[in-house]
């Protein structure tokens, strides 16, 4: 089947998963709306602002009196609607955020200002317009302020209620099944004997799954039996997205590729040149998505992130799925053989300056991977780096 470059097989997923033309909204509160997916264009209720306003505490002039001695005729405060005009050769203390009066086009801050006497002076040239927010500049009553499809950030929370909004629709979230297979994986809740690991990649995934916009449903551990893994994927496949932990290397108790393919599965994808990961499968059956995941911790965890997400924030809404890169300086230097992309644990610096690949025991080392805020990227072309080297840095 297909084995393909980083690259290219993050390109297929983006190819073959689209936004789903119909999806389904629910009402939230502003309060549970952080990290979802905007349902609808969200317009603008009024201009922004509705009337010109000062940007800076300060004194509102006629920018053409400027240069002369000023009668100091009044003063607007934030939240006062002005009661008159700026008479001639006069000034009015304004406060940030009050509405600028007919008759002022400038504001001069109060400390290039003067008040002596009842007269306001300013050595300030005249620069008309300077230190107003204009009406309407920020937004039209109208204007989409809130595109579909945005992620609910604060600044989006903070501009829905500024117009005034205590619900926003979001997308409802994909429901996401996870799968995790192995003789050797035993349920969290039982204790393991010697030979047996706890089923720690259902949990990982599906932290993963809810940050990245879904919902997780964990299924029953598969153990390594053609049949039952065969059911469980078939009852997994009734969900949005699948994702299935373990199975899918050369080993002979690795059933999942077999089990798909009875299920009428196409795969995109069986092998990635990537490191840790590259047995990771990506393909549709029954008229949903699945990614079957390589069972070390660190190859689930680093394979989701570089697969699964994609497809996960395509189901969720979200138009353009992104990763995060950073550059930044290796702390020591680094060699590899040539051909497979590595994703390393890493540690960035506070700074954000200087990385250093964290020693880790192989991609079962969940410790070290708890300790690592990167991955760092190994180029598959290039052999070595030194120390101090920029080098490119996946962030989480
Ligand atoms: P596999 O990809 O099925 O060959 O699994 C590779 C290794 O990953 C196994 O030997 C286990 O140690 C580990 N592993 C597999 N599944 C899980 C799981 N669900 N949770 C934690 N570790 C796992
Ligand atoms: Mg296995």
């Amino acid at each position: 089947m297909a084995t393909l470059t980083f690259a290219a097989a993050r390109q297929m997923v983006l190819d073959r998963v689209a936004v789903p033309p119909t999806l389904t909204a629910e009402t939230v509160w502003l309060t549970d709306a952080a990290g979802r997916i905007n349902a609808f264009d969200v317009p603008c209720d009024r201009d922004m602002p509705p009337l010109a306003r000062s940007l800076r505490d300060g004194f509102a002039v006629r920018s053409s009196d400027l240069g002369q001695s000023l009668r100091l005729a009044g003063e607007i405060r934030a939240g006062q609607m002005p009661q008159e005009a700026l008479p001639e050769r006069s000034a009015f203390a304004i406060m940030t955020g009050a509405i600028l009066p007919p008759g002022a086009d400038q504001i001069v801050m109060k400390e290039h200002g003067q008040v002596v006497g009842g007269c306001f002076q300013s050595d300030r040239p005249a620069q008309p317009r300077e230190w107003i927010s204009e009406a309407g500049s920020m937004a039209r009553a109208g204007d989409i302020v809130i595109p579909r499809g945005k992620r609910m950030d604060a600044a989006a929370i903070g501009m829905l209620a500024a117009i005034g909004k205590t619900q926003v629709e979001v997308v409802r979230r994909p429901v996401v099944r996870i799968l995790a297979t192995g003789d050797e994986v035993v349920d969290i809740a039982l204790k393991p004997n010697a030979t047996q690991v706890r089923n720690s990649n259902s949990w990982a995934l599906a932290a993963e799954v809810s940050r990245r916009g879904g919902r997780a449903e964990i299924l029953p551990i598969a153990p390594d039996r053609l049949d039952i893994t065969r059911d469980l994927i078939a009852y997994g496949l009734e969900a949005d997205l699948l994702l299935i932990s373990g199975g899918v290397s050369a080993g002979d108790y690795d059933f999942v590729e077999a089990a798909l393919a009875e299920l009428g599965a196409e795969f995109f994808f069986d092998r990635v040149l990537i490191q840790p990961g590259q047995p990771t499968v990506f393909g549709h059956a029954r008229g949903t998505f699945f990614f079957g995941l390589p069972g070390n911790p660190l190859s689930t965890l680093v394979t989701f992130h570089l697969f699964a997400t994609a497809a996960l924030e395509r189901l969720a809404g979200l138009p353009e799925p992104a990763l995060f890169f950073h550059r930044a300086q290796l702390a020591a230097p680094y060699s590899h053989k040539p051909g497979l992309t590595r994703f390393l644990p890493g540690e960035l610096s506070e700074d954000g300056r200087a990385v250093s690949v964290l020693p880790w025991q192989g991609s079962g080392d969940i410790p070290t991977l708890v300790r690592a805020n990167c991955m760092v990227v190994i180029d598959a072309a290039r052999p070595s780096w030194a120390a101090k080297d920029w080098i490119e840095v996946l962030l989480p």
